[in-house]
């Protein structure tokens, strides 16, 4: 199966009531008709309370199956239909791909007094003032599981620092105080060392955090049976851990699938990442959904031909995924930066029609956003390029990215029993190119599957056609028969 699509299955204002799972089962079968291959699911373990998008986690071994945090079910339903739903989607040949947490620890059961010192925000190498006692919410025992699956009660030790002291109620960075404690190696080097994120941070160099970790990993899969999994905040965890993790997956697990999200504008800086992880798991390609943002924010004085400069789709393409937004960039999110909603369609093109790069479609982008600023979705016109992508998106790729507002691609298609197809976008005026599809198409007709282009355009003798697009739009042509 070729020019597979994933969906990142939900965003930050997905329904909270619980129907989540139960929803999936209603739509497998659908979600596989319209294309998709894959679905990233949001995180699965009992988080802060009923409506805990996943990345407050609370409790690892907790999937919607315990009286915690006030709540069986997790935001998405209970264990019992995940289960259920995951098992739906793949029997629909639907792969299931789980967000795991595992860089912070939230909504803890106690607190405790340890030492520890305040750190500079913005060099986290630099302490202020001395060790100190300070009061924490570092305590996890996990009553109400009972010790089930699992027996450790997480303390102040298992974790590297803290953002708040009950002691003398401030907010700030602490870094936890031990024998040979420090901040986690092997993370990004911004703010100094950006181990610490949020909540308490997990301290991955301690043996026993080690050991859970993996014996969860185990745990979950085997009772999950996912198809892949999504690390959520890579840039602050020691890339160590999670290339021993990873290899440790992969021992018992051939075809896993592993991306992971490092939120970083810089190529260079994910290729050593890439590396580091001896090839592991892929990465978002964060560096183009910026180069996306900016070329939505910057209309026709943003020059087209730079639109792939430093991205993963052009330096790393074996080893991106593509993607336009997600709950993060969503308006009103932590990381915001949505692309503008003239420039959504070509992005999608960009991502969908090129050859390089596993394109993921945002369920925000899909279905909508939710909440008290809804943005409506573009189901009809990414089901259609979808569907394009899947029947005409294969072959050699011929660029046209010859002009600052006015590119283009044709892919050639494997045999000629296919059309080839031709992907016209202009940033700009309205405009024309020649472009060439073949001699093998003279005198065929194409048309604009994009349907804003009734007309229709005729493949000279030399096999040639000159295709049109209008102001801030993408066409994309296919041999009418
Ligand atoms: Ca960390």
């Amino acid at each position: 199966m070729s020019n597979e699509v994933m969906m990142q299955a939900f965003e930050w204002e997905t329904d909270a009531s619980g129907n989540f799972y139960k929803k999936l089962i209603d739509d497998a079968k659908e979600l596989k008709e319209k294309g998709f291959d894959a679905l990233w699911l949001p995180p699965m373990c009992k988080g802060g309370s009923d409506m805990d998008v996943g990345y407050g986690i609370y409790d690892l071994w907790d999937l919607g199956e315990f009286d915690q945090k006030g709540t069986v079910r997790t935001k998405y339903g209970t264990k019992d239909e995940l289960l259920k739903a995951i098992k739906s989607l793949q029997e629909n040949g639907i792969k299931v791909y789980a967000d795991i947490v595992l860089n912070h620890k939230a909504n803890a059961d106690f607190a405790e007094t340890f030492k520890a010192t305040m750190v500079d925000q913005n060099d986290r190498n630099k302490d202020i003032g001395k060790a100190h006692d300070i009061k924490a919410w570092t305590g996890f025992d996990f009553k109400n599981r009972n010790k089930k699956y699992s027996d450790m009660v997480w303390h102040y030790y298992h974790f590297s620092g803290v953002d708040y002291d009950d002691l003398t109620k401030t907010s700030a960075i602490f870094r936890i105080m031990g024998d040979g404690k420090y901040w986690n190696k092997g993370v990004s080097n911004e703010n100094g060392n950006y181990d610490y994120l949020m909540n308490a941070d997990i301290d991955h160099s301690h043996p026993e955090v080690r050991e859970e970790i993996f014996k969860w990993i185990d745990w979950f899969l085997d009772t999950t049976n996912v198809d892949g999994i999504r690390y959520d905040a890579l840039k602050h965890i020691d890339f160590n851990f999670i290339k021993d993790l990873s290899k440790h997956i992969l021992e018992k697990r051939e075809n896993f699938y592993m991306i992971g999200e490092y939120w970083l504008d810089d190529e260079n800086s994910m290729g050593e990442y890439l590396k580091d992880t001896d090839w592991t798991i892929d990465l978002f390609d964060v560096p183009l959904h910026f180069n996306f943002k900016e070329a939505s924010e910057n209309g026709n004085n943003y020059d087209m031909r730079q639109i792939f400069d430093n991205t993963l789709m052009k330096e790393r393409p074996l080893n991106c995924v593509t993607f336009v937004d997600n709950h993060d960039s969503q308006p009103g999110q932590a990381l915001e930066s949505f692309i503008k909603d003239w420039f959504k369609e070509i992005a999608y093109a960009i991502i969908l029609f090129r050859k390089d790069g596993y394109p993921c479609i945002f369920a925000g982008d899909y279905y909508g956003i939710g909440g008290e600023n809804p943005i409506d979705g573009k189901k009809e016109m990414l089901d259609n390029m979808i569907s394009v992508r899947k029947e005409y998106a294969y072959g050699q790729q011929d660029d046209y990215f010859d002009h600052p507002q006015v590119v283009g691609w044709v892919r050639r298609g494997e045999d000629n029993s296919k059309s080839p197809l031709v992907v016209l976008i202009s940033t700009g005026d309205m405009a024309q190119k020649q472009m060439f599809v073949g001699e093998e198409n003279k005198g065929k007709i194409f048309i604009d599957k994009s349907g804003k282009n009734k007309e229709e355009i005729k493949i000279d003798d030399e096999g040639n056609g000159v295709f049109n697009v209008g102001p801030g739009q993408v066409t994309y042509w296919v041999r009418k028969d």
